[in-house]
């Protein structure tokens, strides 16, 4: 017996790896990662690492003894070259060669680069991996003004957690408003209201056409001729799905590395999970590839049951969230394709949620320091059942909610507040 080999020790990677042990896969199972640590959680990466309040262990998904454990081999630093489909082996940049019985990729994305001159002078930093991190925490340290490139969820993050170190932060969006691929309108202007009263200077529509300084950046180039002064310039525009690897392999890719409901390639032997494949999804009404915690995690778990015999379409509510400041953002299901949208609660106690409806149909709730109302949304949308717009908008939000599911029979258990809180943030 072969066993499993998983390429890429990132959230997918451990995931799908634990969860085939706990599946009850007994035979072997390689974790080839190209990145020199056990794995760990990126998102703390933008937040609570720069910020010094989780470094070290406390970043680890877990700590080496569970691999060990587990008989789960964790080789780090492997990229994995090529794979020959025709033997069912995968060859290393070290050399060696490996034979699976199971292929899973979980490659991941890499960050998208910033096209213009002076990108590449030192100052200029990415975000995706710990070493990354590691380089931007040291540089904010000593940095004055600080450039962040892109006003989508990293870039953002990144602005907060700059601000609360007291840096001059001015946020450079190309678009005409905040996340604007992601959330409603509504959400842009508060984030965009929230971001500017904590002293962050955010300039829509706006571009920079150069990146200035001799060996280190000095300054951003704007189009109307003006100049950013920055000695730190953190470029956060999106990623572009890992996907050589699986097309020099000859598999099918699209948007991602093309699998079908069960997350198989077009291999059948070749799973991919995470950031790095796109798949149907029953939320989006057709393919997506999805950049979440959730969205990782949970396709790991679907492949090992696949794997061990017990297959089903993946069919995961989608989430995610976001840190910025003191401001919580939890989504739940898509809201690509929404008609119309209704507000639960006040912007102003910043505590509401967004209700995105398609038609008569709930497609999607971003919430805003309401953990359980992001909670009841999973709960619905996972459930196949929608409120009408009236119910959403109730006044008397605080139970409502509750009120509904329970006559869906999707009632919580009786929990109190606090626990409710500490479930969502898990
Ligand atoms: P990754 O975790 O990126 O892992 C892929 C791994 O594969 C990498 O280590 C890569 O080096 C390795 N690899 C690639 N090719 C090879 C090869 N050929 N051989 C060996 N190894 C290889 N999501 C949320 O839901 N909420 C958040 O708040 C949030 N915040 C984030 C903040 C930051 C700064 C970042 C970067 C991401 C954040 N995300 C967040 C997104 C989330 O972390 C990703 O969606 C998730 O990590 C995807 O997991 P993955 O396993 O697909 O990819």
């Amino acid at each position: 017996m072969s066993g499993v080999i998983i390429v890429g020790g990132g959230q997918g990677g451990y995931q799908a790896a634990a969860s085939l042990r706990t599946e009850g896969y007994e035979g072997p199972i390689t974790i080839f990662s190209e990145e020199p640590h056990i794995p760990y959680q990126r998102p703390p990466l933008s937040k609570a690492f720069v910020l010094g309040k989780q470094e070290g262990d406390r970043l680890l998904l877990r700590l080496e003894a569970y691999y060990t454990e587990r008989n789960i081999e964790l080789l780090l630093g492997e990229r994995v070259q090529s794979i020959d489909r025709a033997s069912s082996t995968v060859q290393l940049a070290s050399g060696a060669s490996r034979t699976y019985d199971w292929l899973v990729l979980a490659t991941g994305a890499t960050n998208r680069k910033l096209p213009v001159k002076g990108a590449e002078l030192d100052g200029v930093c990415y975000l995706r991996t710990l070493d990354e991190a590691k380089a931007l925490k040291a540089r904010l340290e000593a940095a004055q003004n600080v450039v962040v490139i892109g006003g989508g969820f990293i870039g953002l993050e990144i602005a907060a957690t700059s601000r609360i170190l007291g840096k001059q932060v001015t946020v450079l969006e190309s678009l005409p408003r905040l996340m604007a691929r992601v959330v409603a309108p509504v959400l842009s202007d508060y984030f965009l209201q929230s971001h500017s009263e904590k002293g962050v200077d955010v300039r829509l529509a706006a571009g920079c056409t150069e990146i200035l300084g001799k060996t280190k950046a000095t300054g951003v180039a704007l189009p109307d001729g003006g100049v950013l002064p920055a000695d730190l310039v953190v470029v956060g525009i999106g990623v572009v799905p890992n996907v050589d690897l699986a097309r020099e392999a000859g598999l099918t890719i699209s948007n991602g590395i093309a699998a079908d409901e069960f997350l198989k390639t077009s291999d059948e032997k070749i799973f991919a999970i995470g950031d790095c494949v796109e798949y149907p999804n029953p939320f989006a009404g057709g393919r997506v590839r999805l950049e979440s915690v959730q969205n990782a995690v949970d396709q790991a778990v679907a492949v090992a049951r696949t794997i061990m015999g017990r297959p089903a379409p993946y069919s995961a509510v989608p989430w995610f969230w976001s840190d910025q400041f003191d401001i919580r953002l939890q989504m739940a299901g898509l809201s690509t394709g929404f008609d119309r949208t209704v507000l639960r609660g006040t912007m102003e106690s910043h505590k509401f949620s967004v209700f995105y409806f398609a038609g008569p149909k709930l497609v999607g709730v971003d919430s805003v320091n309401r953990p359980a109302d992001h909670l009841g949304a999973r709960k619905l949308l996972g459930a196949q059942k929608t409120l009408t717009p009236e119910q959403a908008a109730a006044k008397n939000d605080r139970h409502e909610i509750y009120e509904v599911l329970g006559s869906m029979g999707l009632g919580f258990k009786q929990r109190t507040a606090k626990a409710r809180t500490r479930a969502a943030a898990d």
